[in-house]
């Protein structure tokens, strides 16, 4: 298999989409895997895709768990992805708060999602094309933060939100759709 450069990402959020969401996750033994991650995941980077998560974790900026738990359970995840055949790229998470945030974590902050900071990082840290990129999130703040960061493709995976999100993405109810989705999307056009 050709390994591509990376020139495009698959953008994940991380509790929803990656493990169910079960409210400031922070262990391994509270990760229960959304079905057809992985194959996901697989699938995308035969395709190309550089794997990039972007998580907030308020949790952190509450005082509910540390950066370092944080750093330590996805130590961990990067292992489980790699004993899959896959490989998580990056990972980015926003630890701020703008009423709940303690000292210094109380803050609005770019990298909060709606906001897409994370996303415009990754792509210069990564050399990512962001008009050729695409994420999968459970939230409208997701949406929202794909459409500002001008990514062509945003999923919405059932399961979490209740109504429907204001902007402009797909909504699925499995990660396997998406997988289909990448398969036959067509070739990247190169400028
Ligand atoms: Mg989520």
């Amino acid at each position: 298999m050709t390994h591509l450069q990376p020139t495009r990402a698959l953008f994940l959020d991380r509790d929803g989409v990656i493990n169910h969401e079960v409210g400031y996750l922070h262990k391994a033994e509270q990760v229960r895997w959304v079905s057809g991650i992985f194959d996901l995941c697989r699938t995308a980077q035969e395709l190309g895709y550089a794997l990039v998560v972007v998580t907030n974790q308020a949790g952190i900026g509450r005082g509910l768990y540390t950066q370092s738990d944080f750093d330590q359970l996805t130590f961990w995840m990067q292992q489980e992805f790699a004993a899959r055949g896959t490989t998580l790229d990056a990972v980015y998470c926003c630890p701020y708060h703008p009423e709940h945030g303690l000292g210094e974590y109380k803050r609005e902050h770019e990298d909060r999602k709606p906001n897409p900071g994370m996303l415009l990082r990754a792509a210069r840290d990564l050399s990512i094309d962001l008009r050729q990129s695409i994420l999968v999130g459970d939230r409208c703040s997701d949406i929202a933060a794909a459409n500002a960061a001008g990514l062509p493709q945003a999923f919405l995976l059932a399961g979490t939100e209740t109504a429907a999100c204001s902007g402009t993405y797909t909504p699925v109810n499995s990660l396997d759709t998406v997988a289909q989705w990448l398969v036959s999307r067509p070739a990247v056009v190169t400028a």
